[in-house]
């Protein structure tokens, strides 16, 4: 169904971490009505994980999990109201200049809608010689060899360059963008929904050729995205959030076995696209919707749509348990009295 990864997990080893997320979190004040108060509304709340070098990191949940806003805060859209994000083992709230300047190269995004990324009035030479421009790299005749050699990489061909994006298919214009990531040489590619407006067949092709360069540059990427068979068939690790929560985390065969949380198990349960052959056939809804982060549910947030839930549920936050070095789950099932 979806390409997988043939090396092997580096989940269950601590590794050597290219980004660390230290209990993160992102509270907005925001106000209802033109006259009322300002509320809080919690994106994302202690939040801890690494990305190790040359890993894929996947990052599931539901429209409003909070997973877009932690790739947010990683490129330093946003900046994070508690806890700290390192880069080489050092907050990237500190690069200052040129260290910044270095680091905003080595960090890149790949967005759901190409359109969005691509300007329609430049054709796909002017798009990809942006970057390089942007950060004075190269003479225009070295920065239009590394453009022929970028379309190479993600299987254009140069055709394209004297085209405009209305001109290209959806998949290559997201192979356009790809490259456009690609041009500075970063070491993290965050894909935020990145497959998500594509077709089947194309989705493969780009979830392959993610992959492909994941290997042939050794980048770490963080892969977001709702669909949990997907993440979980390309991703070396997964993090499962609920309404700005972690609430598993977890090598891919655990994943792949139905993971231990009960969100992680009704995700698979209500995924369309889940694999019959690994005894997950079962179709069910996910019941109810996403409780509102400006009116969140006591104790543990999953609790209104918990086929698990008990009384105790209410009224406790659930603590991180970790069951394994690389496995950990926050819900009170599996917290030891
Ligand atoms: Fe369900 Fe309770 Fe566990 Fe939350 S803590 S996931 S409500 S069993």
């Amino acid at each position: 169904m979806y390409p997988m990864t043939e090396k092997t997990s580096v989940a269950g080893e601590r590794g050597d971490a290219i980004l660390s997320f230290a209990n993160i979190g992102l509270t907005f004040q925001t106000r209802i009505g033109m006259f009322g108060k300002p509320q809080p509304l919690h994106a994302v709340q202690d939040v801890s994980f690494d990305l190790l070098r040359g890993e894929v990191l996947g990052i599931v949940g539901e429209s409003g999990s909070g997973k877009s806003t932690l790739a947010k805060l990683t490129m330093r859209l946003l900046e994070p109201t508690s806890g700290h994000i390192l880069y080489e083992g050092k907050p990237i709230a500190s690069y200052k200049g040129a260290a910044q300047k270095k680091l905003r190269s080595d960090m890149q995004m790949v967005f759901q809608d190409p359109n969005a990324s691509l300007n329609p009035r430049m054709t796909i030479e002017q798009s990809l010689q942006e970057p390089f421009v942007l950060h004075g790299r190269g003479s225009k005749r070295e920065r239009h060899a590394e453009i022929v050699r970028l379309l190479g990489v993600v299987g254009l061909p140069i055709t394209v360059l004297q085209r405009y994006p209305q001109e290209l298919s959806g998949g290559q214009k997201q192979r356009v963008v790809i490259a456009r990531a690609l041009a500075l040489k970063p070491k993290v590619l965050i894909a935020d929904e990145a497959v998500a407006a594509l077709d089947a067949s194309v989705k493969a092709q780009i979830i392959n050729l993610l992959l492909d360069l994941q290997q042939q540059f050794q980048l770490s990427i963080i892969f977001i995205s709702h669909d949990l068979p997907m993440v979980q068939a390309m991703c070396d690790r997964v993090l499962v959030l609920y309404l700005g929560r972690l609430m598993e985390y977890a090598p891919r065969s655990v994943i792949a076995e139905g993971g231990a949380h009960p969100y992680t198990r009704a995700l698979w349960k209500s995924s369309p696209t889940a694999d019959p052959d690994q005894g997950m056939a079962e179709q069910d809804t996910l019941g109810g919707e996403i409780a509102s982060p400006l009116n969140p549910p006591s104790g543990c947030v999953f609790h209104t749509r918990c086929p698990e839930a008990m009384e105790r549920c209410r009224q406790e936050l659930p603590k991180l348990t970790r069951l394994a070095p690389a496995h950990g789950v926050t819900c009170i099932l599996f917290e030891k009295s």
